[in-house]
């Protein structure tokens, strides 16, 4: 019997606005009723959507979570949003090191590693995104990236610390083109990240890019894979209750 509970995050990126969070939450909270029983579940939104996140899912188990945050506490860091901040607000994860926060907004394995200290000493579980670009999947890199981003991001941290941490593989070529990585494939890189750096033994990680209700169970079925974090499929509450059915076919069963 595995020891890891499934775990499904969405990733609402950058869309809806607290109205829309009230409208989804009314809907999700009552359809998801019976799978949080059997997984843990976590909105992650737009920083200006958590407190209405807050207020919608009172009383719920499912979880609150963040985009990004910076290292820091608190200070002249004008735009920024601390850990400590988020722990106010009840958030219990923060996804880090996203490949659209790499891309776009100059996040390095280093800065990734900040943030997980700053996180972890909140109390908020960090979900660590790794994973290789379509060139280096192309070359045969893949293995040599995800371990280069798992030493810099988890290289500081104790054997405990990693514990407490979610590492999110997410294939970049996968994330947002409908193409997701195949699950044996998918699974024995995840099976690497476990192995690859210590105390990831009971850690949970989790799959991203593509996972729909269509796949959800074959990923699931992989011994490393422990669930999902969902983008596009989790902007709709349906679809994204779907999809955690789906996974949860398997994962109950491992
Ligand atoms: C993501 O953004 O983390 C993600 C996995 O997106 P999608 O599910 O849309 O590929």
């Amino acid at each position: 019997m595995r020891g890891r509970r499934p775990l499904f995050v969405g990733n609402w990126k950058m869309f809806k606005t607290p109205e829309d969070t009230r409208a989804y939450v009314d809907a999700f909270r009552i359809m998801a009723a019976e799978l949080v029983a059997q997984a843990d579940i976590a909105l992650a939104a737009p920083f200006v959507d958590l407190d209405a996140l807050r207020v919608a899912l009172e009383g719920s188990t499912i979880g609150i979570g963040a985009q990004d945050c910076f290292w820091e506490a608190e200070g002249a860091f004008t735009g920024e949003v601390s850990a400590p901040m988020l722990s106010a607000l009840g958030v219990q994860y923060c996804i880090v090191g996203h490949s659209e926060r790499r891309e776009f907004f100059g996040e390095t394995d280093e800065t990734v590693s900040l943030k997980i200290s700053a996180l972890l000493g909140g109390n908020i579980t960090p979900i660590v995104c790794v994973g290789e670009t379509h060139a280096e999947h192309h070359a045969g890199t893949s293995f040599a990236r995800v371990e280069q981003q798992l030493h810099g991001a988890l290289g500081s941290l104790s054997d405990a610390e990693r514990a407490a941490v979610v590492v999110a593989y997410e294939p970049v070529w996968a994330i947002g083109t409908g193409l997701a990585c195949d699950a044996e494939s998918a699974d024995t890189i995840m099976n690497f990240i476990r192995r690859s750096a210590g105390g990831l033994d009971e850690a949970r990680i989790i799959y991203g890019g593509s996972m729909k209700p269509a796949n959800a169970t074959a990923l699931c079925a992989q011994p490393n894979i422990d669930g999902g974090l969902v983008g596009s499929a989790s902007l709709d509450p349906a679809e994204f209750l779907s999809l955690i059915s789906c996974g949860l076919q398997v994962l109950d069963a491992r």
